[in-house]
């Protein structure tokens, strides 16, 4: 059963975008957004794929710009012929994250505090997550701890942090929080997997769905080094929103290493939207998502 909304959240975009995936067994590709051109491709591509989409952006993308990327970012989804919601990823910042609430237009957030122990993990998830619903933006969180780290997160691997596992009593303190997506531990790694490559815990993910029964949207984070089937599988699985970084941008970033010196500007940058966007209708195809808006 679906829970039913707060009143603040009816319209909420990503939570809209999410549920119908789930409910019709595709996953949503949610790519990090850099810059502009990154913007421009990821909207341009769920326009010809028509896709649903959700952009995300990291915290160093808010203080970077001071916002301005966000604010592009909202422009492009409010124009767009499909529906695109945008997201903040891996917000660990208490501060920060109040600041995104009230003066940014993010349609969610992730409320990540896994740097901190459990107990208090828990207790400040449950109040950002009220703080964001008294705005109407829908919230995302990780029970457990995903191991590694990515360009744009507050570095806390210097706190020497390990992963930890999502673990049954995890899914049902984290649902009580009220928090709308859940992004589970379950082998799934941020950045590099080692030489064997991803080794997912199956029963992990498929007890997360079962104790869920439908109450919060499931995420999956650390999609590097996925394979087509190895994404499938996880959409299978119950996952509904897909995170992806290197798999959107990674013909990008070789692009710009390769012609960074020897073209113009300006072809630079289209050339790099144009890679951007067959990348990503590439991701849209893997995850069921196109002609679905
Ligand atoms: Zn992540």
């Amino acid at each position: 059963m679906t829970r039913p909304l707060s009143s603040s959240l009816k319209n909420n975009k990503t939570i809209r975008i999410l549920l119908d995936a789930e409910n019709r067994g595709y996953g949503i590709v949610a790519p990090i957004a850099y810059n502009i051109e990154h913007i421009i491709a990821f909207t341009r591509a769920a326009e010809a794929k028509r896709s649903p989409l959700i952009i995300q952006f990291f915290p160093w993308a808010i203080t970077f710009s001071d916002g301005l990327l966000i604010h592009a970012g909202a422009h492009a989804a409010k124009n767009a012929s499909v529906p695109i919601a945008i997201h903040l990823d891996h917000a660990q910042d208490e501060a920060l994250i109040r600041h995104a609430a009230d003066t940014l237009p993010f349609d969610s957030i992730m409320v990540d505090m896994s740097h901190h122990e459990k107990e208090d993990n828990l207790a400040l998830t449950k109040e950002l997550v009220a703080y964001c619903h008294e705005r109407g933006i829908a919230t995302e969180a990780e029970p457990g701890r995903i191991e590694g780290g990515e360009d744009g997160v507050a570095d806390t691997s210097a706190l020497d942090l390990g992963g930890v596992m999502t673990t049954r009593e995890d899914v049902e303190d984290f649902v009580a929080t009220g928090v709308d997506t859940l992004a589970p531990a379950f082998g799934n790694v941020h950045g590099k997997y080692g030489p064997k490559g991803p080794c997912l815990d199956w029963e992990r993910l498929e007890f997360v769905r079962t104790l869920t029964k439908g109450r919060v949207r499931i995420a999956v984070h650390g999609t590097n080094d996925f394979s087509e089937e190895l994404m499938r599988k996880c959409i299978k699985g119950g996952v509904s929103k897909v995170n992806i970084n290197k798999s959107a941008l990674e013909g990008y970033l070789e692009h710009r290493r390769e012609w960074a010196t020897k073209l113009p500007l300006t072809r630079l940058m289209e050339e790099g939207v144009e890679l951007v966007v067959k990348a990503m209708e590439r991701q849209m195809d893997i995850c069921w998502s196109s002609g679905k808006a």
